[in-house]
């Protein structure tokens, strides 16, 4: 017999599954011993009382052993010799692109301008040591893309379950912990995404797909209104139509496209800091416990949203238990994100606390936004702006300017800064001062009403870490939302967070599934042939 049972338990109860166990058999007078098996369906944690519960669905069987396994498998035929489509880019848009591709029975070619996961690695490495970021391998760009060295958060706010159900099924078919499938939010974490993007791969490969790493798209080759494959950097030509999912930090296409006269627009995006505070405050916070989380919770989440003058002010990106991370993806720019690794266990929890501009708040004085080349690239200049004021702050190095965060809404400089996890350091700077007031006034607004939200939040113990700005694409390429096709280009599918039709790792992946389907339609359409 198989029961499906909705519990609400304590912290301990639920972590343990003997204790799991001798709880059903007691609640509901089934001899413990004829549960043979228990897998846990789904798992929240309600933290909104003083005592924390873990709300667990769990199916168990009695008298039986589960036949099947906790995730759905998809069957990757072989592609050798079918037509074949152009994916730009290795991060979850063109992993999942080409995974679709193969599902669908045509032929990936990926061309990755980054190196493969693990090489990707030493780069990272490097930046603290050497205060260098080298351009084409750092935490943008590489196999697994901006999402491979992060948190591997897997929660987004598309309401279409099946989607999000099967990127999260192909991950755990690759190798990823079948718990994502039960949490409430499920993250993977950065020390297990490498050897799940390399299955990625090994499948893409075993079913005669292509995997070009170091090979830089350069332009599109276009003849007439019609995309016919790209030309890289070497020169080499791909051929076959185009999904291109190049991300939100490849400021070169987006360069090109504006100069080629391809129909583009610029995109809102938000700006702000990492906010970081010892992982225990936030714990105690949180969980309403002096004693922090204790063994059995979670380093614990926060979310915060607010309006300032106008315009939304919110906590963004949270790495509970994490670090802050240099994810810079050029010279003379400083930019931080966060990563935590699957047991969240670092000493430290961050977030972006970031302020929404929209493109028309470019004509605001108190923004002093840059000259633009191009009417779309505005909000990219000012990404770039920001970023090359904080490498100044940063004393022109990857040591990223830095304020407690009481002393920040005191407009006082701090004379010393807490220990962070930021490993390039951080030198102390008045952020009240030089940020942008549009942007800093907003954070400070921001931060008063969450340190009334959260008691203790709002505090010199958390330092402000300049600066996140790549929150999402400052860009839109332009796609006909029925065929998703370039506006004007056929053959040309702008895909994923770079496009502007994704934001976080599952919308990138579900966006790049939807571009697969469109390019399999139009080779059906087009008869599209073997290269
Ligand atoms: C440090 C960090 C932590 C993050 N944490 C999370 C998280 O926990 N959860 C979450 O949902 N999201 C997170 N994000 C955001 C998430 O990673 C992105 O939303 C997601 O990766 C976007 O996917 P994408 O495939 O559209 O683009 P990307 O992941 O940016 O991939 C684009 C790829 O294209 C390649 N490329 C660029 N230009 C070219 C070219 N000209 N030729 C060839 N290749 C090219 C790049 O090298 C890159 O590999 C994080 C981002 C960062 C930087």
């Amino acid at each position: 017999m198989i029961q499906e049972y909705d519990l609400r338990l304590p912290p301990e109860t639920a972590a343990d599954e003997l204790r799991l166990k001798a709880h059903i058999s007691q609640e509901k007078g089934i001899d413990g011993q004829n549960i043979n098996a228990l897998r846990i369906l789904k798992r929240s944690i309600d933290a909104r009382q003083r005592q924390v519960y873990v709300n667990l669905r769990v199916r168990a069987y009695i008298n039986e052993v589960p036949a099947d396994e906790p995730f759905r498998h998809t069957d990757y035929p072989d592609v050798s010799g079918k037509p074949q489509v152009v994916v730009v880019g290795a991060g979850p848009g063109g992993l999942f692109a080409a995974l679709k591709l193969i599902e669908l029975g045509l032929r990936p070619v990926v061309v990755e301008r980054g190196k493969d996961v693990r090489e990707r690695k030493k780069d990272l490495a490097q930046i603290s040591r050497t205060q260098r970021v080298d351009p084409e391998s750092n935490y943008s760009f590489g196999e697994g893309g901006a999402g491979a060295y992060s948190d591997g958060k897997l929660y987004t706010r598309s309401k279409k379950r099946g989607n999000v159900e099967k990127i999260l099924h192909v991950f755990c078919q690759h190798g990823a912990p079948t718990a994502i499938l039960a949490d409430a939010h499920p993250h993977i974490g950065t020390d297990k995404l490498p050897r799940v993007i390399e299955n990625m791969r090994a499948t893409i490969l075993r079913c005669g797909g292509e995997v070009h790493f170091q090979t830089r798209m350069d332009a599109l080759l276009v003849e007439g209104d019609e995309v016919k494959g790209i030309v890289a950097h070497t020169g080499e030509q791909f051929l076959g139509p185009v999904i291109l999912a190049t991300g939100h930090s490849a400021r070169d296409v987006y360069r090109r496209l504006a100069a080629d006269k391809v129909e583009i627009e610029a995109k809102g995006i938000a700006v702000g800091v990492r906010l970081e505070h010892p992982s225990e405050l936030i714990d105690r916070i949180q969980y309403h416990n002096r004693e922090g989380r204790g063994k059995y919770l979670p380093a614990a989440e926060y979310s915060f949203v607010t309006q300032a003058a106008g315009r939304g002010v919110y906590s963004f990106c949270m790495c509970p238990g994490g670090f802050v991370v240099p994810a810079a993806s050029g010279p003379e720019q400083i930019v931080v994100n966060g990563m935590s690794p699957s047991n969240r266990g670092s000493r430290w929890s961050n977030s972006g606390m970031v302020v929404e501009i929209r493109p028309e708040d470019l004509d605001d004085p108190a923004l002093d936004a840059p000259a633009s080349e191009h009417p779309a690239l505005r909000m990219m200049l000012l990404q770039e702006q920001l970023e090359r004021l904080c490498w100044l702050q940063g004393n022109r190095k990857q040591t990223a300017p830095a304020q407690r965060m009481a002393d920040f809404c005191n407009r006082r400089l701090s004379y010393d800064l807490p220990e962070s996890s930021y490993a390039p350091g951080l030198v102390s700077s008045p952020l009240h001062f030089w940020m942008p007031s549009f942007i800093g006034q907003r954070l400070e607004q921001g931060f008063r009403q969450f340190g009334k939200n959260a008691r203790g939040f709002l505090t010199n113990e958390a330092v402000m870490i300049g600066m996140e700005t790549r929150t999402s694409s400052p860009v839109r390429i332009l796609r006909r939302p029925d065929t998703l096709q370039h506006v004007r280009l056929r053959g040309l599918f702008p895909c994923g967070e770079g496009a502007g039709y994704a934001g976080g790792i599952v919308s990138a992946g579900i966006d790049g599934e939807r571009c697969a389907e469109a390019a399999a339609q139009y080779c059906e359409a087009t008869r599209q042939t073997t290269y």
